[in-house]
């Protein structure tokens, strides 16, 4: 008798059944290169990623180094260019030295993989971004998960061990809604009960600080002990990668022990150019991140929302249907704005979320602001 198997894989229907009934089901948009509409909804806050400069060093990469860095970095794939971006970085953040990943998410994977583990302690603000909570979750280590901010948990949880080493994680600015995590204080908490602190900075850098250095460089904190800090080169900067920067041995210890670094081929060298130029770019010109502030400003005012501590906009809409609806709205009128629901954010807080960035008129943004505030009666969340 022959035995008749149902496709193995037939459970995936259900399964989009079930998220499309709960509004959830999603879809990338796809851009096309003649759009003329209005990009509210990338990372690219200080719009680096069209820059010249930044478009010409991405060229001269390819041209000198060609269009894949064509192994792991720790085989051929670390070109001079990875390594002078690296020490530049370095000294932008006032560490001793840095390490490129060819992604943000890689580099927290690999930080905080390699800076804990089976017998150790992670304590993990709520507000962490996705790849920080992988992190923990790869890394074995007992992980205790605190209210955003929650300073007086944080240093309960790190008092109250057992284990030896403990690794706080959280990021400065929270990629949902802009808001700064209190770095100050964590780094005290930290400190003070012998813990490592890792800041994801990715939304800071370009953003907030001494000429867009971060929340950690706002606190005065660069280069402090026991004080990691990852970030991007996909937002503020225009490109893509991401780094982990502090002293030279957490360097070393991440190119020994970092699996999302030693078995990942190198950043693309068009990246690594393109990123080096736009670092290039901040630096010479550190007023960036004050228009920027002031953009968010004028956006948030003709909006009617709260200002922000960041580029980061979040409107809340409450149902996911109704948040897919008002960003719908925007884009049939040339404005794309992003749209976070479940699991990105808690159920009941779906919500658009608008970046600003400092390269548009204070008036398209006035403008544009009129449009998000339409779409938002539209679906009732006004
Ligand atoms: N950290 C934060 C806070 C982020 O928002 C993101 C990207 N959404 C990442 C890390 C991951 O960075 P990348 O997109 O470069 O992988």
């Amino acid at each position: 008798m022959t035995t008749v198997h149902t496709d193995p894989l037939s459970w995936l229907d259900d399964e989009a059944a079930a998220i499309a009934a709960a509004g959830l089901h999603r879809t990338p948009l796809v851009r096309s290169a003649s759009s003329t509409a209005i990009n509210l909804a990338s990372n690219d806050y200080l719009g680096l990623s069209r820059h010249p400069a930044v478009i010409a060093a991405a060229q001269a990469a390819v041209g000198a180094w060609g269009a894949g860095s064509t192994s792991s970095r720790l085989v051929v794939g670390t070109t001079a260019a990875h390594i002078d971006f690296e020490d530049d970085l370095a000294d932008f953040l006032g560490t001793e030295a840095a390490l490129v990943f060819s992604s943000g998410y890689l580099a927290n994977v690999g930080a905080v993989t390699a800076l804990a583990g089976r017998g150790d302690l992670i304590v993990s603000d709520t507000g962490a971004h996705a790849s920080l909570i992988d992190g923990c979750r790869l890394s074995r280590a007992r992980v205790v998960v605190t209210e955003r901010g929650d300073v007086d948990a944080i240093r309960r949880a790190l008092a109250g061990r057992d284990e030896r080493r403990a690794l706080v994680v959280t990021d400065s600015i929270y990629s949902i809604d802009g808001e700064v995590a209190p770095i100050a204080e964590l780094y005290g908490a930290a400190h003070d009960l012998g813990a490592t602190l890792l800041v994801d900075e990715a939304h800071a850098v370009g953003v907030r600080g001494p000429g867009g250095r971060g929340v950690v460089a706002e606190c005065g904190l660069s280069g402090a002990p026991g004080l990691v800090i990852t970030g991007v080169a996909s937002k503020s900067l225009g490109a893509q990668g991401g780094f982990v920067a502090g002293s030279a041995a957490l360097r070393g210890h991440l190119i020994d022990r970092a699996r999302s670094f030693i078995f990942d081929t190198g950043l693309n060298p068009a990246a690594v150019g393109a990123a080096h130029a736009a670092l290039g770019v901040l630096r010479a010109d550190p007023e960036l991140p004050n228009t920027l502030r002031s953009s968010v400003r004028a956006f948030a005012e003709a909006v009617g929302a709260h200002t922000p501590q960041s580029a980061v906009v979040s409107l809340i809409v409450g149902d996911p249907v109704a948040a897919v609806a008002a960003a719908a709205y925007c884009r049939d009128r040339d404005l794309l704005v992003g749209c976070f629901r479940p699991p990105s954010v808690p159920a009941g807080t779906s919500r658009l979320r608008v970046t600003v960035r400092a390269d548009l008129e204070p008036t398209t943004l006035v403008s544009v602001a009129a449009v998000v505030d339409e779409a938002l009666r539209a679906v009732g969340a006004r």
